[in-house]
């Protein structure tokens, strides 16, 4: 059986990255089935459903960790006498690290995977699980967005606005703020060009 491919839809916030994985999905999904999940963690979308910034859903199952897509699928391989063709991920960044081997177990039975992510975290590190997963990718699609601050249009860095230390805080406008190098560690005038 040939591998699945896998698909990774990362970036910045409010870069679209949800409504790129959801793009896929409309274009690739055609006449396929295409089954999404959503981290508990992500009390920002719509319970069971991946939302982009502008309103549109899909239907997705909610998660605690990455085992519970393994085992949806283990004992769901086909819905309704048809086989998975396509898995959407969203919000891979908050899953555990065992995502990895969820999504090598999905692509070794021909599944294609297609993950949605934010590739740094609030105080500009990496997020371990996507770099991981864009290793094994076929394709990687980096999004970014405008800088709040000066405009510009490389905005890698989300800035935090509320005081929380933890690592995963679900938030959507108002909770972070895209910000391009400059801005994010307040040198200069900012990445305009
Ligand atoms: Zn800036």
């Amino acid at each position: 059986m040939p591998q699945g491919r896998l698909v990774l839809y990362v970036g910045t916030m409010f870069g679209g990255k949800s409504h790129a994985l959801l793009f896929h999905a409309g274009i690739h999904g055609y006449g396929k089935l295409v089954k999404a999940f959503v981290p508990k963690a992500d009390t920002r979308s719509e319970a069971g459903a991946i939302t982009t910034h502008s309103g549109v859903t899909f239907p997705a199952v909610e998660v605690e960790t990455s085992h519970d897509i393994y085992e949806f699928l283990r004992y769901l391989p086909e819905i309704a006498g048809r086989k998975v063709d396509i898995v959407l991920i969203d919000e891979a960044h908050m899953f555990d690290g065992d995502l990895i081997n969820v999504v090598l177990h999905l692509l070794e039975r021909g599944i294609d995977v297609v993950c949605g992510g934010l590739t740094i975290d609030f105080e500009g590190n990496p997020f371990e699980v996507v770099t991981h997963l864009m290793a094994f990718a076929d394709q990687i699609e980096v999004y970014r967005a405008t800088c709040k601050r000066c405009g510009g249009a490389r905005a890698k860095y989300h800035k935090r606005l509320i005081e929380d230390d933890r690592r995963i805080v679900p938030g959507g406008e108002g909770v972070y703020e895209p910000q391009c190098y400059q801005c994010f560690h307040e040198i200069g005038d900012g990445e305009t060009r």
